[in-house]
């Protein structure tokens, strides 16, 4: 019957994340419209035999000799997971992924992958606050360094290459500046370099593409090595479950399948069911809307007086508008700038703008309607924060100003309210901003 079927590799992505492969290797469900849930923690055995065989071949893509491969316990795979896995694969042009139950549990998975003691990581210096804390104190710890350098200059980080070098870190665009990386150009650089080091000194690049979505950008088609995602933003999109994902090539397999095997952080059956069904089949969807009211706010923004600076990839005045025209593009090849918006109030000095982010953040928390003070971004609802003393506090005051951090610096991810709407919340709060300045 199969046979008879259309091939899924002749439709559009956005089409492909709505119906989904009909079956995984391990399990049909070509039967259901919706695939069901399916709650087991562990699974029936036929034989002691075949128990064992399903232990070894866990992991291990490489040997496989062609026997269907057979679920055994859910940390190792479980059908939810797996048909989530696919479809990721599908949305960033990957071979493999791998679900984790944070963002942070895959960040640390497509990282830690590579390093053993002594293992150095040069990163971009602007990164998610938490990844800040993992480099600079927990991966500290363990013997590893990481060096941050600004990777918006694509060669910037090959005075810090030496033989302990094994990955590069990237984020772009780069969470909250904005600032956009030249994936092509580092791929490239890094290429070169390899081909001159043992295949156990390759430098593995790396990149969290969570602001822009696989809907915006999709770094493996730029020669990037391995993609990680937080789950629980623009993915999962409705704000009610944590994940993450590693996407990459089979090449990777065994390695990333025993960092979730050993240090576990594997995602529910369950949250995996409703990033699959709501979360991602939605997602072409929702950051359509969501990026085509992000160019009127940022116009809006860009325009206003108490505004010193707007960074939106959509606008002219974008500082790497040219990188953000390569890299982010639709499935269609539409230019796609995402939901992700940065802007920074005028002040006097950078203590008084750092004062009217607060005078901004408290006035919409108490009056806004339709923009809500807090973390996260991604979702329906349309989410404001101040970055400076929230999701990067874990910065120095002087760190956070060397890596292109305004102390008023505001970000914004736009949800899928009207945008006339947003528009009403944000001039109203602006006016509290400069009636208290
Ligand atoms: C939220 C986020 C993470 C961490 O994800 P969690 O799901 O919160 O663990 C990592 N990177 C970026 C860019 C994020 O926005």
């Amino acid at each position: 019957m199969s046979a008879a079927k259309f091939n899924p590799k002749n439709y559009s992505v956005p089409t492909r994340l709505l119906y989904g492969e009909p079956k995984s290797e391990e399990w049909d469900y070509s039967h259901h419209v919706v695939p069901p849930i399916t709650a087991s923690s562990t699974f029936r055995l036929g034989s002691a035999q075949r128990g064992a065989e399903g232990f070894l071949a866990l992991g291990k893509y490489s040997e496989r000799k062609g026997e269907t491969p057979i679920y055994v316990y859910d940390r190792m795979g479980e059908p939810n997971t797996n048909l989530l896995q696919d479809a990721l694969a599908v949305a960033e042009e990957g071979e493999v992924a791998f679900c984790f139950s944070t963002g942070m549990g895959a960040v640390h998975a497509g990282v830690g992958f590579a390093l053993l003691p002594g293992s150095e990581v040069i990163s971009h210096r602007t990164v998610y606050g938490c990844t800040y804390s993992l480099f600079s104190d927990s991966l500290a710890r363990l013997n590893c360094k990481v060096f941050f350098t600004d990777m918006t200059k694509a060669d910037s980080f090959l005075p810090l290459v030496n033989d302990n070098t094994r990955v590069l870190y990237l984020e772009s665009p780069a969470n909250p500046t904005l600032e956009m990386l030249d994936l092509d150009a580092i791929a490239v650089l890094v290429r070169d370099l390899n081909a001159k080091r043992p295949a156990d000194r390759r430098i593995i690049t790396v990149i969290d593409n969570t602001f822009s979505t696989p809907f915006c950008q999709r770094p493996l088609t730029h020669g990037i090595d391995v993609v990680v995602h937080s789950l629980t933003k623009g993915i999962s999109g409705f704000g009610v479950d944590m994940g993450g994902a590693v996407i990459t090539r089979k090449e990777f397999y065994d390695q990333i399948f025993r960092i979730r095997k050993d240090f576990g952080a594997a995602l529910s059956p369950e949250v995996a069911w409703r990033i699959l069904s709501y979360g991602l089949s939605t997602l072409a969807l929702r950051v359509s809307r969501q990026q085509e009211s992000a160019m009127k706010i940022a116009r809006f923004l860009e325009a206003h007086p108490a505004v010193e600076y707007v960074r939106y990839p959509g606008l002219e005045s974008f500082p790497w508008h040219d990188v953000a025209r390569r890299m982010l593009c639709d499935y269609q090849g539409n230019f796609a700038p995402g939901f992700m918006i940065y802007f920074a109030l005028k002040g006097q000095t950078p203590e008084d703008s750092r004062r009217r982010g607060r005078i901004m953040m408290d006035y919409i928390a108490e009056h806004a309607y339709c923009v809500t003070l807090a973390v996260s971004l991604g979702q329906l609802r349309t989410l404001i924060e101040h970055p400076g003393s929230m999701t990067h506090a874990s910065y120095p005051a002087e760190e956070q100003v060397k890596r292109g951090m305004h102390p008023g610096g505001i970000r914004l991810a736009i949800g899928i309210e009207e945008a006339d709407d947003l528009i009403q919340d944000l001039k109203q709060s602006l006016l509290a901003v400069q009636k208290g300045a």
